[in-house]
């Protein structure tokens, strides 16, 4: 058994934040080594030609030896992708060496996210001192020829912080320093989807009420960063028209593809990079079960997650938790996977 190409990203260190909205949800962070690393290599080797090994899926570079890291999957992949714009400012603030390392490697953005003011950002981030280390690392960024791109996540409970956001802007000019080295600055709003530790705003979810509220200046940004004037592709419609519409769709969907990326949590669970690592996703442990078990779980829809997706329809998922009455935003995609979630936790919660 062999795929075209295999990508597995091991939770080696977790990460330094407990963002209320992070869709891979809050786990402990792990402890892992280098040794942990080359077992969780060895044990994908012999199932492809072209094997990526990532040193975590959580913060980037959050691992003391990030550098090390960096060096030893580069080494023992066979394909390596380049170094994404999601970066590290916990690392940022107490590594002076972090941010020109990441230049060498060409990174040339790099996304960071605020949620309003400093209590704001700290209560969201799940940490004292994140808002600070975010306007210093957008210094550092600067200095270094690296445009920021910052995105905000908005709520019902949040959406008063705009104007903050808007004069923080202002005040740091990043449109104009971006400028002067060639870059383009660039700023999005949104709401993420609806999964993982996210779900927990469901209440609070945005309708076109809080849309109307977004000051011109962050609306501009916001179109041009997903390059569209069209507001229901960015934030999507609401919850009752988007239930009206899918009630129709009698699709079905497999996930199998022959260039999977695994995540491997510090536990070696192993999910589909898909939706939120959990049990409703889970295909195996490489300490306790083969890789070819665990690759056929994968492959034959096993997981209650993929087993669902594979056979139960949209239409069906509409008509056991749409919502008619509610105003909320959702694009259709993130919608059916709201859905799914429930279907799933329903089916768990049956079993015990
Ligand atoms: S959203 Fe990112 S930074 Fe926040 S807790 Fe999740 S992995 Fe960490």
């Amino acid at each position: 058994m062999k795929l075209k190409k295999i990508t597995a990203c091991l939770d080696m260190y977790g990460c330094p934040n407990r963002c209320k909205h992070c869709w891979l949800a809050i786990t402990p962070n792990g402890n892992l080594t280098i040794e942990d690393l080359k077992f969780t290599y060895q044990a994908f080797r012999p199932f492809t030609d072209d094997l990526e090994i990532v040193s975590n899926y959580r913060e980037e570079d959050y691992a003391p030896n990030y550098k090390e890291l960096w060096n030893l999957t580069s080494e023992l992949s066979d394909s390596k992708t380049t170094h994404f714009e999601n970066i590290s400012y916990w690392r940022a603030v107490r590594d002076s060496d972090y941010i020109p390392w990441l230049y060498t490697l060409g990174v040339r953005a790099a996304q960071l996210t605020v949620f309003g003011d400093e209590n704001t950002t700290d209560f969201f981030v799940g940490r004292k001192g994140a808002f600070k280390e975010i306007i210093k690392t957008i210094e550092q960024l600067v200095q270094n020829r690296i445009s920021p791109r910052i995105q905000m996540f908005i709520y019902k409970n949040n959406i008063d912080q705009l104007p903050f956001i808007e004069k923080l802007l202002v005040d740091l000019n990043l449109e104009e320093r971006c400028k002067s080295f060639d870059k383009q600055f660039s700023f999005f709003l949104h709401q993420g989807s609806c999964s993982g530790e996210n779900a927990q705003f469901y209440e609070d979810w945005i309708t076109n009420e809080e849309i109307k509220q977004i000051p011109e200046k962050l609306l501009k940004y916001t179109f041009k960063h997903f390059n569209t004037i069209n507001k229901k592709e960015i934030w999507g419609s609401p919850e009752k028209e988007v239930s009206e519409k899918l009630a129709l769709d009698d699709s079905t969907l497999n996930i199998v593809n022959d260039t999977p990326v695994f995540y491997v949590d510090n536990k070696f669970n192993v999910y589909p990079n898909f939706e939120t690592p959990s049990e409703i996703w889970l295909l195996g442990n490489l300490k306790t079960m083969k890789m070819e078990e665990i690759l056929k779980n994968y492959l034959q829809n096993t997981s209650l997650g993929q087993k669902t997706l594979a056979e139960v329809s949209t239409a069906e998922l509409v008509r056991e938790f749409g919502n008619y009455e509610s105003n909320r935003l959702f694009g259709e995609c993130d919608y059916k996977n709201l859905l799914l979630h429930k279907y799933c936790r329903r089916k768990l919660s049956e079993k015990q």
